[in-house]
């Protein structure tokens, strides 16, 4: 069996950096309460351990009310304006580990609502990475994620329009989406907000999966960039499958002579990667 593993699987620099910093936190302040607003990333592995070590999360907006001179971890795809402002009205330690891409996102959203530009995010409306981004707007703003959606919008073909992207999106569907809204409103601007990390990865499966009999994505099931993985892998090799964590590879079965591609999402650890492989190279 060969197996190829992509360059770009694993931790990303958004998520690597929170990882790192929300430890370290735990570390100094050992024996105090720390919360985290949401799971710091989406991937159950890392953020159970995070839980052990006393990190306390939390997505109810009545807890998040009650907390008061706490210290308050904000996750990587960032949270809604309006916590943030809660947050801040109790006087809470806020430590921001909101991916620096997800962030710019915000503060573009924010200027040019202000300066008069409705906006247009692409991308999955039910994210919480794009409910944070809405959330920044003050004038008119719509998520879209396909052309059914771009039929619904009621913005007028002359008025300026700003058209960012979740950082994860699926790049092709983006570029698709942008030829049609570029050709319904004259004074659009786009800017490219899907992350290097998410375009590196999406590029690198698709050309694994071309030239692999067997494509396996490592990587939460609830992690937006791991599905979209799996969804191109898949298009360009039948044989793929999304496995979660090492139990999952009792459910594949692999041809000892298939030549095996593997990647992962941007919040997937090393060492469950390395788990999976070697089991794979056990078993099959
Ligand atoms: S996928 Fe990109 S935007 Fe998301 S956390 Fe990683 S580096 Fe940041």
């Amino acid at each position: 069996m060969n197996i190829v593993v992509a360059k770009s699987a694993g931790f990303c620099f958004g998520v690597k950096r929170a990882v790192v910093e929300a430890y370290k936190v735990l570390d100094e302040n050992a024996g105090k309460k720390i919360y985290s607003i949401g799971p710091l990333i989406h991937n159950e592995i890392v953020t159970g351990d995070l839980h052990k070590r006393g990190l306390i999360e939390l997505n109810d907006i009545s807890d998040i009310n009650n907390l008061k001179n706490e210290i308050v971890i904000i996750r990587t795809h960032g949270t809604l304006k309006s916590i943030i402002d809660i947050l801040k009205k109790n006087n809470n330690i806020i430590i921001d580990l909101t991916c620096p891409f997800v962030s710019k996102i915000h503060k573009l959203v924010s200027e040019y609502s202000e300066n008069g530009y409705k906006i247009i995010v692409i991308g999955d409306k039910e994210h919480p990475e794009v409910k944070g981004i809405v959330s920044r707007a003050k004038n008119d703003i719509c998520v879209v994620i396909n052309e059914d959606d771009i039929k619904t919008l009621k913005f007028d073909k002359k008025e300026p329009i700003l058209i960012v992207f979740q950082t994860t999106t699926n790049v092709n569907n983006a570029k698709k989406l942008v030829d049609i809204l570029r050709d319904l409103f004259y004074n659009s601007k786009v800017v490219d907000t899907i992350c290097n990390a998410t375009q590196n990865r999406q590029d690198e499966v698709k050309e694994l999966a071309k030239c692999s009999d067997v494509m396996l994505i490592i990587g939460s099931i609830s992690s937006s960039n791991t599905k979209k993985l799996y969804e191109i892998s898949k298009e360009n090799c039948e044989d793929t499958y999304l496995l979660s964590n090492l139990s999952d590879t009792k459910k594949i079965s692999i041809n000892e002579n298939a030549k095996v591609g593997v990647s992962a999402g941007a919040s997937t650890p090393e060492n469950l990667i390395e788990e999976i492989i070697d089991n794979v190279r056990n078993e099959f």
